[in-house]
C-alpha cells in the first residue's frame, strides 16, 4: 500500500547505511520522515535539493491511485496547476503534484506546527482553552483565506479543524480545492470527503455544495476553537447527521460576547442563502473593530520585534489587513484620484463584486419567498386530497430543494467547472492586472462587463430551469420528489478509484482500531440493523455488548453508509 514506505526505511537505514542516502523521489525530494497517515493516502516530510536555502522542508502527499485512468490523471493535473498558482498567507501553498510509481503525489508547504485539531487536543488535555484575542484572530486569519479561495471560485469540502495549520502560530488552511482534484465535483464526491462533523445540512443532504457550505464549516471551526468540541455531536454517524439536519443551533457560552455568537448563528443558519459570504463576515461592524486591532497589533509588532522570525511569516498578513483598511478609507474618503491605477482598478473590480453579489441574494431570497408562497397556495388547494404526512415530505423536499438551488443561484453558477474556464479567473485577478495605461484598464474593465452579463444570462437560465422542475413537482401528480440518496445529482463525476481508496483506508483504520474480529461482528450487526431501521437505543445497546462505546463504531456507521452511496451511484451508472 505505501508506495514509500520502502524509500522511507531506505532514509531511515540510511543514517547507517551511506549506499541509500540519496534516495530521490522526482529527482529532488529525500524523505525525512512519516507525518502521518491521511484519508488517502500518507504524508511525509521531504527536503526538496532544488529549493531556496532555508526553504526545504516541504511535505509530501502520497496518494495510491491504482489505475487511474489516464484522462483522470490528465483532469488531476490540470487543476494541480491551477491550485500552484494560487498565493495567500493564510493557505497552504500548493506547490506540484507529479505521478510515481503509481501513486499521485502532491509537495506542499510545510507548517512545523501540526495541526488545529492536534493543537485543541492538547489544549484539552491540560485543561486550558484558547484566549478570546487568539480565537479572533485566528478566525479572521481564516476568513481572509477562505475570502481568497472564494474569490477565485475554488470550493474547500473538506474543512476542518485537521486542515488547519499552525505555522508561527498563524493558521494555514490545508488542502483547499485538493478534493475536487482528487474526487470530482459532484455532490456524491463531497459527501466522501467531508468529515460529517464540520458537513452542512444541504452537503449531506445532495442539494448542492456552495461557497457557503464552506463557511458552515468554518462556523463549526469557530465553535470548536471556543468550546474545545465540535459544533455537533453523537454517539454514531447518523445521529450527528440528524443533528446537523434538524437539530437547534448551538451557541457559544456566555464568556464570549453575544456579537460573536450572533456571526457564528449566522454561519450556521441551515439555510445557505441566509448564510454571509467570507467577505460579508468581514465587514460586519464588530469583525471589522477586531481587524483593526489586529492591525494595531501588527503595526506595533512590526515596530517592536523586528529581529523575530515570525515577522517574516505573519509580514503577508499584515499586508492583507492593511490593504484592506487602505481600501475602505480610500472608499470612505472618496480618494480615488489618489489611487495608482492598480489601486482604482481594485476599488472598481470590488465594488463591481459587492453589486454582483447583492444582487445575486435579493433574487435568491426573492425566488426562495415567491416559491414558498407558491407551495402553501398549492398546500391549501390540495389538502383534502392528499395525505398530509406526505404532502409535508413533499414540501419539506421541495422547499430545500429549492433553498439549495437559491443558494446555486448565488454563488454556483459562478464557479467554472471547466479548468481551461476556470483558468481565465486566474489570469483576470487583480494581482495579475497591469500598472499600464488607463486604456488597458479600460479593456480589462469593458471585459468584466461582458463576463458579467454573461454570468447574468446563465443566471436567468438557471432560474429558468428551477421554474421548470418546480412547476412539474407542484402539478399533483403526487410524486414525492425525494432528494434520494440513492440518486444523488452528478454523480457521473465522482472519481470512483478514489472513493474505493477512501473506503479501503476507512475500514482499514476501523479494523485497526476494533481488531478483525469485532470489526466484522458490528459491521455486520450495523448493516442488518440500517436495513431493518432499528432504533437508535436497540443499536445502542447491541453494540455496547461488542465494544465498550457505541461511538466507537462511528467509522463502521459511516463506511457502511459510504458504501449504500457508493453502491447507489453505481447502479445508477448501470441504467
Ligand atoms: P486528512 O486526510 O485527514 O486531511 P492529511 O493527509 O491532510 O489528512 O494529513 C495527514 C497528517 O499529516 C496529519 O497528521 C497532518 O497533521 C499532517 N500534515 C498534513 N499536511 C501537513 C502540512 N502541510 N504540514 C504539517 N503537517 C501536515
Ligand atoms: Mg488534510
Amino acid at each position: 500500500m505505501l508506495k514509500f514506505q520502502e524509500t522511507a526505511k531506505c532514509v531511515t537505514v540510511a543514517r547507517f547505511n551511506s549506499a541509500c542516502s540519496d534516495a530521490m523521489i522526482a529527482r529532488r525530494y529525500t524523505i525525512q520522515r512519516k507525518l502521518g497517515n491521511g484519508s488517502f493516502g500518507s504524508v511525509y516530510l521531504v527536503s526538496d535539493r532544488k529549493a531556496k536555502q532555508g526553504e526545504e522542508l516541504k511535505v509530501l502527499k502520497e496518494i495510491s491511485v491504482g489505475d487511474l485512468k489516464p484522462n483522470e490523471t490528465v483532469e488531476a493535473n490540470l487543476e494541480a496547476q491551477l491550485l500552484s498558482k494560487l498565493d495567500h498567507p493564510a493557505i497552504v501553498k500548493f506547490y506540484a503534484s507529479f505521478v510515481e510509481r503509481d501513486s499521485f503525489c502532491i509537495i506542499t508547504e510545510y507548517c512545523e506546527g501540526g495541526d488545529l485539531d492536534f493543537k485543541i487536543q492538547e489544549y484539552k488535555e491540560s485543561g486550558k482553552i484558547f484566549t478570546q484575542r487568539q480565537i479572533i484572530d485566528w478566525f479572521i486569519q481564516l476568513l481572509f483565506g477562505v475570502n481568497y479561495m472564494h474569490d477565485r471560485r475554488i470550493l474547500h469540502r473538506d474543512l476542518k479543524a485537521k486542515n488547519i495549520f499552525l505555522k508561527n502560530n498563524l493558521l494555514k488552511i490545508g488542502d483547499f480545492g485538493v478534493s475536487r482534484l482528487l474526487m470530482g465535483s459532484c455532490d456524491l464526491a463531497t459527501t466522501f470527503t467531508g468529515t460529517p462533523y464540520y458537513m452542512s445540512p444541504e452537503a449531506l443532504k445532495h442539494q448542492g455544495y456552495n461557497t457557503k457550505s464552506d463557511i458552515w464549516s468554518l462556523g463549526c471551526i469557530l465553535y470548536e476553537m471556543c468550546c474545545m468540541n465540535h459544533a455537533f455531536t453523537g454517539h454514531n454517524f447518523l445521529s450527528v447527521v440528524l443533528k446537523i439536519v434538524e437539530g437547534d443551533t448551538p451557541s457559544l457560552p456566555d464568556r464570549y460576547p453575544s456579537k460573536l455568537n450572533a456571526v457564528l448563528c449566522s454561519m450556521l443558519n441551515k439555510n445557505p442563502s441566509l448564510r454571509p459570504a467570507a467577505a460579508e463576515i468581514l465587514k460586519i461592524p464588530y469583525i471589522d473593530e477586531q481587524l483593526k486591532n489586529i492591525q494595531y497589533k501588527f503595526t506595533n509588532m512590526t515596530v517592536k520585534d523586528k529581529a523575530l522570525n515570525w515577522r517574516k511569516e505573519a509580514a503577508p498578513i499584515f499586508d492583507a489587513v492593511q490593504r484592506k483598511v487602505h481600501l475602505q478609507t480610500l472608499q470612505e474618503l472618496s480618494e480615488v484620484q489618489k489611487m495608482t491605477p492598480r489601486e482604482r482598478m481594485r476599488l472598481r473590480k470590488l465594488n463591481a463584486a459587492d453589486e454582483k453579489a447583492k444582487k445575486l441574494k435579493q433574487l435568491a431570497e426573492e425566488k426562495y419567498q415567491e416559491n414558498i408562497k407558491r407551495m402553501r397556495e398549492f398546500r391549501s388547494r390540495n389538502f383534502q386530497q392528499l395525505n398530509v404526512n406526505v404532502l409535508h415530505d413533499m414540501m419539506n423536499q421541495v422547499e430545500m430543494r429549492h433553498q439549495v438551488n437559491s443558494a446555486c443561484l448565488n454563488l454556483q453558477t459562478m464557479i467554472p467547472e471547466d479548468p481551461a474556464i476556470a483558468e481565465e479567473y486566474y489570469n483576470d485577478e487583480f494581482e495579475s492586472c497591469s500598472e499600464g495605461s488607463e486604456e488597458e484598464e479600460d479593456v480589462e474593465a469593458s471585459q468584466t462587463v461582458s463576463k458579467t452579463n454573461h454570468q447574468d444570462s446563465d443566471i436567468e437560465a438557471m432560474a429558468k430551469y428551477l421554474e421548470s422542475v418546480l412547476n412539474n413537482s407542484s402539478l399533483g401528480s403526487g410524486t414525492v420528489i425525494r432528494v434520494s440518496p440513492g440518486a444523488p445529482q452528478g454523480f457521473r463525476a465522482l472519481n470512483s478509484t478514489m472513493a474505493e481508496t477512501k473506503l479501503k483506508r476507512m475500514r482499514e483504520s476501523a479494523i485497526g482500531k476494533l481488531g478483525a474480529e469485532v470489526f466484522e461482528a458490528v459491521y455486520s450487526y450495523l448493516k442488518q440493523a440500517r436495513q431493518q431501521n432499528a432504533s437508535e437505543e436497540e443499536i445502542r445497546r447491541r453494540l455496547e455488548k461488542l465494544v465498550s462505546r457505541a461511538s466507537d463504531c462511528f467509522e463502521v456507521d459511516q463506511l457502511l453508509y459510504f458504501e449504500e452511496q457508493l453502491q447507489a451511484s453505481e447502479s445508477c451508472l448501470q441504467l
